[in-house]
């Protein structure tokens, strides 16, 4: 049996999560919509206990069982304590994917807990966690180890085998501070894997600029001692500090790079045509502008200039160029409205709306209806205070009763 890489996209959580970075409800869920037609394995989508997140969380569930999220698996985050555990199923009764997270480093126990938590604490709490969200209909259960790398091996050890024994499914190694470099989890991974022979999350941080590195050297650690490896993505790297491992620039190592794409295979289903549409997305959503360098989707990845380097593309691209724009769904020129341009949100009439609509090709015969949709438009443009793009517009007359609910939020 061969194993492989599969991708886990944390932006719903720890890209949201991050200092001065916000994304609206709807923008989570086209970004859910997104990674799933782009063949990720599993969404974070975010975090079942946190009140704000429970309508959409639970609109995002129907829009599973309406098949407009077809594979991906929507999973959620929360603490591996029984009460945190409990709550996320009162809370998202469908929810079928979690990750339960604990610290296991002695700084962090020593640090958080202040002498109120011993190590056996720590594992009871993980196996009770596991038990209980097997119970209340956990599918698939990732346990997590917060400050992985910074956590003595044989502890690894003890975390993994007592919720592999407890009935989980993998586990998540967490370089939270972004303190492992590739050769040093390489073997780390590879020890710890041989020891246990369950598979393995890889979960890291860029503080040293090196999460792609050690995300992907992990990964081969762990298909070496023959388990599945997981990578945790962010979407253009977005997440706490330095940020997290980047989407694009991973899935580019494991296809690209001279070693890695013979040695460790990549998941079939993700399709890197799908990154031009979701880097330009995310970035439009959270505001923040791609850097021109970003691999793959900077907007110089594919420019030559000076002379030798242009002379050479020009005669054969191949001589600066690893890949194709055309590899990661870039080439399409894109077109933008430069004259007299109709839009339709917040401030909207019928008749503007009606023309929008009319030009995506979505028809309202019902006057009523429209109205309707309308309303929900201005709503859902009040929400995310840009304009929405052709693909939200179409979320929103498809799934408006879904779309309502991620629009809700009580206080
Ligand atoms: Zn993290």
């Amino acid at each position: 049996m061969h194993h492989k890489v599969y991708l886990i996209d944390v932006t719903n959580r720890d890209g949201v999560q991050t200092s001065r970075i916000l994304l609206p409800k709807l923008s989570k869920t086209m970004l859910n919509i997104y990674l799933d037609e782009m063949g990720f394995y599993q969404t974070e989508m975010g975090f079942p206990t946190l009140k704000h997140e429970v309508n959409y969380i639970n609109a995002n569930l129907e829009l599973v069982k309406r098949g407009a999220i077809k594979r991906i698996h929507l999973e959620g985050w929360c603490r591996a304590v029984p009460e945190d555990i409990e709550l996320a199923f009162k809370n998202c009764p469908e929810i079928k994917h979690l990750n339960i997270s604990m610290s296991t480093s002695d700084i962090m126990i020593q640090g958080k807990f202040q002498g109120r938590k011993t190590w056996k604490d720590i594992t009871d709490s993980l196996v009770r966690s596991v038990k209980l969200a097997r119970d209340l209909g956990a599918e698939t259960l990732g346990v997590n180890a917060e400050d992985a790398s910074r956590t003595e091996l044989s502890r690894l050890i003890e975390f993994v085998l007592a919720g592999k024994e407890a009935g989980a499914d993998r586990f998540r190694y967490c370089d939270t501070l972004g303190a492992d470099d590739p050769i040093t989890i390489y073997e780390t991974i590879k020890a710890l894997t041989l020891a246990t022979k369950f598979p393995i999350e890889m979960h890291c941080h860029n503080d040293l600029g090196m999460a792609e590195a050690v995300s992907v050297a992990g990964a081969q650690g762990a298909i070496e001692s023959g388990v599945d490896a997981y990578i945790n993505t962010t979407i253009n790297g977005y997440g706490e500090r330095a940020g997290n491992c980047d989407l694009v620039s991973t899935i580019l190592a494991l296809k690209f790079s001279h070693g890695l794409k013979t040695k460790i295979p990549l998941d079939e289903h993700v399709d890197l045509k799908k990154a031009w549409k979701i880097a330009k997305y995310a970035s439009y959503a959270f505001n923040l502008p791609i850097p021109i360098t970003q691999p793959g989707v900077g907007a110089n990845a594919f420019a030559h200039e000076s002379g030798i380097h242009a002379d050479g593309a020009l005669k054969d691209r191949r001589s600066y160029e690893l890949y194709d724009p055309e590899d990661v769904g870039r080439g399409e020129p894109e077109l933008l409205e430069t004259g007299r341009i109709i839009t339709t949100g917040e401030y909207g009439g019928v008749k503007g709306f009606r023309h929008v609509y009319d030009k995506l090709g979505i028809h309202f015969s019902d006057d009523n209806e429209a109205r309707k949709i309308l309303e929900l438009v201005q709503y859902a443009n009040l929400h995310t205070q840009k304009p929405l793009t052709d693909d939200e517009l179409r979320l929103i007359a498809s799934h408006p009763d879904v779309v309502r609910r991620i629009l809700t939020v009580n206080p």
